[in-house]
């Protein structure tokens, strides 16, 4: 990625190409990961409302989705705030 000078950077400092974000894999570093049981999950979703990486998706038919690995940070809270124990945290190898 070619980087601007400071007379490239738009006034104000926008972001005037958004969603570069995505680019940026955070979850590359983490040392663990969660991993659902499907049999125990009662999608509450209260999983997806408490990761701070917002990775947990949440699907239309308002059931949870998958943990979108490439961002997760593997921070255990969505194990540890899931009511029925269905997440475990297991080493990213
Ligand atoms: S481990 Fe942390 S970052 Fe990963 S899905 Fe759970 S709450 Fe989100
Ligand atoms: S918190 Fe647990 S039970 Fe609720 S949706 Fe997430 S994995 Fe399923």
């Amino acid at each position: 990625m070619d980087k601007k000078t400071s007379k490239q950077i738009p006034i104000g400092g926008i972001i005037d190409k958004p969603k570069t974000s995505l680019l940026n894999k955070t979850g590359d570093w983490k040392k663990m990961r969660p991993v659902i049981d499907e049999s125990k999950c009662i999608h509450c979703a209260k999983c997806v409302l408490s990761c701070p990486e917002n990775c947990i998706a949440i699907k239309k038919d308002g059931k949870r989705g998958d943990v979108n690995l490439d961002f997760c940070k593997g921070c255990g809270i969505c194990a540890k705030e899931c009511p029925v124990g269905a997440i475990t945290m297991v080493e990213d190898k």
